[in-house]
């Protein structure tokens, strides 16, 4: 039988609170076609991999993946920075500047270091260096491709979202492809899909895959599949990328899925009870899809992808409350991401009324837009349903600023629906953005405004520093949109673009700013509520495990001051450079 691997590349992320859902549904899709089909998250194994290399002995036995990904995170930082110093064949590659990087660490799988070494004379050797290549290294330690080999593999599906995977991807496709002559490997995802131009130009990157799938998957992977075990010709896979006289040719059919005719996620293989959700919760959570796409899609900065848009889509909700039953049924799930872009008011009334009605006995949280449709009873009866929380991406508190991004959001609505919430018991998520084009100082503060007026009915916020990135409104009309940015050529992988406004004044260092100046005033509040002493606790110290932990990557050892605070459940590092007070401010209040 044709059998499938279908698996999530090594990036280091620690922010991964819910299982992925690309290859779950790729999974359920394939198996229903009589494919077999093993899952692999080799991000949760490189994680557990350091935290075996970093902690197996001494004070911290039993170290739960939460603390891990903080000290982990920050001792691969601290070797980087090391390379850095030293001068080493790629420190050219790493941030001079690993502080100024907002999104981002400085290791490899930094976008940063990412962008650079694919375009660069090192990228082979970095790919190839057992001694820094701290992927190579997992995947030889964890013997991954002996495993490919006993289960049979014939084909690997690497899901590449962020640029942050791909280095761990490259490794992957380069050790199986010198090992095992007849195992093929595709890769697909959106950073696939976003940088399909500048894939089809390295045709030299056949060393590492040799199928290219863009925008949904599920069909092309199928065909693919059946194209290779029946020796068909590839030319009729759609959405394909493939090898061609050693170039690189795209197929002309093009697939777009009906959501009715996909399957049921399927997270077998998947170490479900390991994401930092389940692991905080003690319950099986889960990741799903009721639709694809936004319905509203007008976003000037929107980075939603697979690019070109084939539209909104919902899947019917008697299957929608099928797959829900199968997956508390198969997997004991108790808990729910729905990872939309953005559920609709009718859609979540409908949902809510279905789950009420069937007694299904789970809790549930997804993304949301703060439109008119989210009255106070359609907020009550998803708390009914078992709503936890709701996000919403707000991004600013000018009614101006939301107007010409084309949020399509009235400020009015959202103060209404974000109380609403507060009243009906559900936890509002905020997602703003600060130095916006066109944004001007006193814009922003008003957002800052907003945050402190209602920060009581907010359960928590985060930031986003505006950057460019590739594809949106503002990337191809930059100049209507109020900037100005430099292309880089030779960085065709390039994510994050550095950016000047004309007429907006909120620089980066500016944002920076006001996000300090909304925890102060944040802490200010809340001293002037509790009406007693210090906003800052400075007894936290007693609570903390402090321990130097060398670990050797390369030729470098480094070592980290790693506390954990049990009362709070929350990891400190402790730099040379850290005042208490400060380490306690940033783990007491972000
Ligand atoms: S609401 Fe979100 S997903 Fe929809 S267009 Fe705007 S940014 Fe994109």
């Amino acid at each position: 039988m044709f059998k499938a691997l279908l698996c999530i590349p090594p990036n280091y992320c620690y922010t991964y609170d819910f299982p992925p859902l690309a290859t779950p549904m790729l999974s359920g899709y394939l198996k229903d076609k009589g494919i077999e089909v093993i899952q692999a998250d080799y991000n949760m194994g490189y994680l557990d991999y350091l935290k075996r290399r970093v902690f197996n002995s001494g004070a911290f036995g039993g170290i739960s993946n939460f603390e891990a990904s903080f000290a982990t995170t920050k001792l691969l930082n601290k070797i980087f920075e090391e390379k850095l110093k030293k001068n080493y064949y790629y420190s050219s590659l790493l941030s001079p500047d690993p502080l100024g990087i907002f999104y981002d660490d400085n290791t490899n799988s930094s976008f940063h270091f990412v962008e650079r070494l694919l375009s660069s004379e090192y990228l082979i050797r970095y790919i190839e260096d057992r001694k820094e290549n701290t992927f190579l290294q997992f995947f030889i330690d964890e013997a991954i491709v002996s495993q490919v080999e006993k289960q049979g593999i014939n084909l690997i599906g690497i899901s590449i979202t962020a640029p942050s995977q791909a280095i761990g991807a490259f490794t992957l496709g380069s050790l199986i492809k010198q090992a095992l002559k007849d195992v093929r490997i595709a890769i697909g995802g959106q950073w696939v899909s976003l940088f399909r131009e500048e894939l089809k130009k390295r045709p030299d990157w056949q060393r590492f895959f040799d199928y290219i799938i863009i925008f949904e998957g599920e069909t092309p992977f199928y065909s693919l599949a059946d194209s290779i075990y029946n020796n068909k010709d590839l030319s009729s896979v759609p959405n394909l990328i493939y090898k061609a006289d050693s170039q690189w040719v795209q197929s002309e059919p093009v697939s777009k899925e009906d959501l009715n005719k996909l399957s049921c996620p399927d997270f077998e293989g998947l170490p479900l009870k390991e994401y930092l959700e389940a692991e905080r919760s003690g319950k099986i959570t889960l990741t799903y899809q009721t639709a694809r796409e936004c319905y509203w899609n007008k976003c000037i900065y929107c980075v939603d992808l697979p690019l070109p848009k084939y539209g909104y889509r919902e899947r019917d909700m008697d299957l929608i409350v099928d797959d829900i039953k199968k997956l508390i049924t198969k997997h004991k799930m108790s808990f729910l991401e729905i990872s939309n872009p953005t559920v609709s008011a009718e859609q979540l009334k409908r949902l809510s009324e279905r789950i009420i009605r069937e007694k299904l006995d789970f809790s549930w949280w997804c993304f949301v837009r703060l439109d008119k449709g989210f009255t106070n009873s359609v907020l009550e009866l998803a708390k009914n349903a078992g709503c936890k929380s709701l996000a919403f991406g707000l991004e600013s508190g000018s009614q101006r600023v939301l107007d010409f991004i084309r949020k399509g959001i009235d400020i009015d609505d959202a103060k209404r629906i974000i109380m609403g919430c507060y009243n009906a018991g559900i936890n509002v998520h905020l997602q703003m953005m600060l130095g916006l084009p066109t944004e001007t100082i006193d814009e922003a503060l008003e957002t800052i405004k907003f945050l402190v007026d209602y920060r009581g009915y907010i359960a928590d916020v985060s930031f986003n520093i505006y950057y460019v990135t590739p594809s949106c409104k503002v990337y191809l009309y930059p100049q209507q949109y109020g900037i100005d940015f430099k292309r880089y050529p030779d960085l065709p992988f390039k994510f994050f673009h550095e950016f000047s406004h004309i007429s907006g004044e909120v620089s980066k260092d500016k944002a920076y700013g006001l996000i300090q100046l909304y925890r102060q005033l944040l802490l200010k509040k809340k001293a002037e509520a509790n009406n007693a002493g210090p906003a800052v606790t400075k007894n936290a110290d007693s609570r903390l495990v402090k321990s130097n932990l060398p670990f050797t990557v390369g030729e470098d050892t480094v070592s980290i001051l790693y506390g954990f605070d049990k009362d709070k459940k929350e990891g400190i590092i402790l730099d040379s450079t850290d005042r208490e007070e400060d380490v306690q401010a940033r783990y007491s209040y972000i």
